[in-house]
């Protein structure tokens, strides 16, 4: 089965919506035409030339990894850098390229639920929360004949939704009251003239992420030189705007055991060959938190009843500030807390009919031996 990469895109981003990722994440699309057919996928935790010349072979349409290849702005595309001859290559081959990054890693039901689930946590919460958005309702106030483009507008820069329900809005039927001024240029009566006009309330929620992009649009679509509108902050929940999301996780083991012991433990779970910590040996480990990839700097974070902290990328100056704090400070990895990420992709995508493979071709790009 085929589908639009569009398509694809808006059912990747259903399960991970891309409004939640951090604001200097990089995902969604990163190269491709929308309208373009995607019947076979790639997925890999980034893009190497391995995985390139894998997806080739593959015949892949489309790569989706979790980390962004396009990251920062490019200047040019050209064969001078190892960049530029890969992205070539994959535009060469008709390979779209997708991203699904801190917009996974927050979803509720991927990595995290993975990762507690591989160390029987019980009472997990997420280990740093946040609610990327606040929740706005604006109103309008349109004439009659205009209400439907008013609308779409709004729609089309991101107002109306709530969960899974699309262009979602109410609209009352009123009376509009305004005196044109002298150097007005009215769409409806005449300078000087008091004027009564049939209008709608139109109104819908909007998320502070697209409230600036969807006010921009209102103005346009607007008849009106001065269009009237309110903006109301809500204390409602708005399903997929105000959810919480999270980043890692924080729970109980299901009993104490000693450190030693523990990193043994996640060492043969995740295959993985070697551990850096810091901590006692023999410290009793029974409340973790987890933060997949990299997290050294959300060490300060950690509660107080959290015996050890386990995230990738940490360096001397964080083992030395965990020893300070008197945490566990447990580096697992970041490609080794990560790499179930492309099954979690693979999964969602099969999930859409269309055919999928994880790339054999991935691997830790730091070695040791
Ligand atoms: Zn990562």
């Amino acid at each position: 089965m085929s589908i639009t990469i569009q398509e694809l895109r808006r059912k990747v981003s259903a399960t991970f919506p891309e409004k939640t990722a951090e604001s200097w994440d990089n995902p969604g699309l990163l190269l491709g035409r929308g309208n373009a057919c995607v019947s076979r996928v790639l997925t890999a935790l980034e893009l190497t030339p391995d995985v390139l010349s894998e997806a080739i072979a593959f015949k892949a349409d489309l790569i989706l990894t979790h980390h962004p290849f396009i990251f920062k702005p490019l200047k040019s595309l050209t064969d001078d850098t190892a960049e530029g001859r890969m992205l070539l290559e994959l535009a060469e081959n008709h390979i779209a390229l997708m991203a699904a990054h801190t917009n996974l890693d927050c979803a509720p039901d991927a990595i995290i639920r993975r990762l507690s689930e591989d160390l029987k946590l019980s009472g997990c919460r997420p280990f740093l929360p946040h609610r990327p958005y606040e929740a706005y309702k604006i109103v309008v106030f349109v004439p009659h004949d205009a209400v439907d483009a008013v609308a779409a507008a709004m729609h089309e820069a991101g107002a109306g939704s709530v969960g899974a329900y699309s262009d979602v809005s109410f609209r009352v039927s009123g009376l509009g009251k305004f005196t044109c001024g002298a150097d007005s240029h009215p769409a409806i009566g005449t300078p000087g003239s008091a004027e009564t006009v049939e209008e709608y309330r139109l109104e819908m929620v909007v998320s502070g992420r697209d409230l600036r992009a969807v006010t921009q649009a209102l103005i346009k679509a607007h008849p009106y030189e001065e269009p009237a509108y309110d903006v109301f902050e809500l204390r409602s929940e708005v399903r997929g705007m105000t959810d919480l999301y999270g980043f890692g996780v924080s729970g109980t083991l299901p009993e104490a055991v000693r450190l030693s012991a523990f990193i043994q433990h996640l060492k043969g779970l995740w295959d993985i060959p070697v551990v850096r910590f810091a901590g006692d040996p023999e410290k009793l480990v029974r409340r973790v938190a987890i933060l997949n990839g990299s997290g050294a700097k959300y060490l300060p974070s950690t509660d107080r009843d959290v015996d050890a902290y386990i995230t990738g990328d940490c360096g001397h100056h964080d083992f030395d500030n965990a020893v300070r704090r008197g945490v566990v400070l447990i580096d697992a990895g970041h490609y080794d807390t990560e790499k179930f990420i492309p099954e979690i992709l693979a999964d969602l995508v099969a999930s859409m009919g269309v055919d999928v493979m994880v790339a054999h071709a991935m691997r830790n790009p730091m070695q040791v031996m």
